[in-house]
């Protein structure tokens, strides 16, 4: 049998030992290790300021990692450019380009990596039908409500088939209904292409409904990463205890 170490599969995403300083004094991310596997679905939970955001913008490579390593199919990313990574983002205001239509906004990361005016048509319209909108090509994102564009949102991180794709509190602007949907339809798309994610979230309900292993974080340390139900029967501490069992 084939140890956990050996299998890259298994060590697709590791963190090894990350800090985080903005001012050189107070380490926001104090020592964050995490292996995720391919395919997996990973929550990082945890409250508000305890680093969560700080750990997928050094993951996308917007902030710099203070010490420690990141490395993704076992080729550290640390000091590669955010653009190089080719990893989808969602977030709760990532804006779509108010002049474009949707079917433009969805053709803009494949024009950017050079795809056939071909490939880009076929795939802006399968990527429509993924998310059911596939009459809402020639509108504008002013025209749509606010979990239709979450969905293009959605739709434009998945469009250039990131292995990897982050999504910070991307469904905290949306009423309960719909985030509920969208929660559904994140789901449904994860389990129908099969990236990895890395999802941040300070909702345990939605934590605890869409995720394979939740990471709880609390003042830049993993405080327990489980399973929801290993997380929910067998809390690592108090902490983990109450910040999983509280009702919000
Ligand atoms: P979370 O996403 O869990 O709410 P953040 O990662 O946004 O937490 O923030 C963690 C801590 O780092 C907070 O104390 C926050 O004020 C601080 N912080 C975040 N971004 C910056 C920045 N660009 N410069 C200085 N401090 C920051
Ligand atoms: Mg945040």
């Amino acid at each position: 049998m084939q140890s956990v170490e050996q299998d890259p599969a298994a060590n697709y995403l590791v963190f090894n030992q990350v800090k985080k300083t903005y001012d050189q004094k107070t380490l926001v991310v104090k020592d964050f290790s995490l292996t995720v596997a391919k395919g997996e679905f990973i929550t990082l939970l945890g409250p508000s300021g305890s680093g969560k955001s700080t750990v997928l913008m050094m993951l996308a490579g917007f902030e710099s990692v203070t010490s420690g390593d990141i490395s993704v199919d076992g080729v550290s990313i640390t000091r590669t450019a955010p653009y190089h990574r080719n990893i989808g983002m969602v977030f709760q205001s990532y804006a779509l380009f108010p002049h474009m239509t949707i079917a433009e906004n969805l053709a803009y990361p494949l024009q950017i990596r050079k795809k056939s005016k071909a490939e880009i048509k076929d795939r802006v319209k399968e990527y429509l039908a993924l998310i059911e909108m596939q009459d809402f090509g020639g509108r504008y994102p002013g025209q749509l409500s606010g979990g239709q564009r979450q969905r293009v949102a959605l739709a434009r991180a998945l469009i250039f088939e990131p292995s990897l794709v982050l999504m910070d509190e991307p469904l905290g602007a949306l009423d309960k209904k719909l985030r509920e949907q969208m929660q559904y339809e994140i789901t449904r798309l994860h389990e129908t292409i099969g990236f990895t994610v890395i999802y941040v979230t300070h909702d345990q309900t939605e934590a605890l409904s869409m995720s394979d292993r939740i990471a709880v974080f609390n003042a830049g340390v993993v405080q327990q990463c489980a399973t929801p139900a290993e997380l929910y029967e067998r809390p690592a501490n108090a902490f983990v205890a109450d910040f999983i069992g509280e009702n919000n």
